[in-house]
């Protein structure tokens, strides 16, 4: 099936909008008659014009797989010659009945689904919106199983996936787009206001050479609200946090601590914020890591600081180390 230009064009431009989608983050899907087409697992939807980055999957067998419970309703619905592997959340876009299905990691969303009974704030700001929101679950299947009954009883064609994203299905590739970027509009109610930085200050902690300056010097922003980033540091609230972060982010106030850090995690350090001066990310931080980062602290920064945050328990956090795991060895399998 040819894949429609406006499927590329939409791909591109929600890739490139860091607010919506860091790293491979997100995915995008269209259906017609029994085939969907999904973005593939590990790719960038920025990179969609530039390369192939779309598998051809068998829609009718991947639902009639979901209605059959099994145990992995993807098996043998695409050509695996292709050397790509569809996304991890192709079972939750073949569930939406909508041609187009957009699914993004969105920052001004994200900074409300990740608080405690959000979802009553939420009606007066969703109110022009068919929308339905579903507690947090696992991405692919277990989310897909959550997502099962509230899809066929509802007909809403927006979903909130609980510190997880925000996913929308319409008719075409520009129409899912509005829908979304217009949610992300009205849930933005504002940032923290912006201090300045002064870079000179981070010199000293430098010197340790175990760290280095962030890619993004918005990222310092973090250190001037204890509240902010104390909610970086007291627990996780998204899965990418656990997979690309996975020596945290922790709050220090001397270089002395930061030297005991340095000590006693060797090469595990994590993110460290510095109290009123800045933020440094380990030397071995990969681009993705710090988009991911970038996401985290633009998602805080978002959040007023009187709400209380639901944070992933300790059981979603391992489901999700094992699952980055399993995610490991398919790909080496392959
Ligand atoms: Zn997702």
């Amino acid at each position: 099936m040819e894949i429609p230009s406006s499927l590329i064009n939409i791909a591109e431009k929600v890739g490139n909008d860091i607010t919506l989608v860091q790293g491979p983050g997100g995915n995008i899907s269209y259906k017609n008659k029994e085939t969907m087409i999904i973005k593939a697992s590990g790719k960038k939807m920025s990179d969609a014009r530039k390369r192939n980055i779309f598998v051809e999957t068998d829609h009718k067998k991947i639902i009639s797989a979901i209605e059959n419970n099994e145990a992995d309703p993807i098996k043998n619905s695409w050509k695996e010659d292709s050397l790509m592997r569809p996304s991890i959340e192709t079972t939750m876009h073949a569930l939406m009945p909508h041609p187009y299905v957009l699914h993004v990691h969105c920052v001004n969303t994200l900074s409300w689904i990740v608080q405690k009974n959000y979802q009553n704030n939420l009606n007066i700001y969703l109110e022009d919106y068919n929308w339905i929101s579903i507690p947090y679950r696992k991405p692919g299947l277990s989310l897909t199983n959550e997502l099962k009954e509230p899809i066929k009883k509802s007909k809403a064609n927006v979903i909130l996936l609980s510190n997880h994203g925000i996913i929308a299905g319409s008719d075409s590739a520009k129409n899912v787009f509005d829908i979304i970027k217009s949610i992300s509009k009205k849930l933005f109610t504002g940032e923290r206001e912006k201090k300045k930085v002064y870079l000179k200050k981070l010199e000293k902690y430098l010197s340790c050479n175990k760290y280095k300056l962030p890619k993004y010097e918005y990222l310092h922003q973090i250190a001037y609200s204890f509240d902010h980033s104390k909610i970086a540091t007291q627990g996780t609230i998204f899965p990418d946090q656990v997979v690309f972060l996975p020596n945290g982010i922790k709050n220090i106030n001397t270089f002395e601590e930061l030297i005991e850090l340095v000590n006693n995690r060797g090469d595990n350090i994590p993110v460290v914020i510095i109290n009123n001066i800045g933020v440094l990310v380990p030397n071995n931080s990969t681009e993705v890591s710090e988009d991911i980062l970038l996401g985290l602290f633009m998602t805080i920064l978002r959040i007023p600081t009187n709400t209380s945050i639901n944070y992933l328990t300790e059981s979603d956090i391992s489901d999700l180390i094992n699952w980055d795991m399993e995610k490991h060895r398919q790909m080496l399998n392959k």
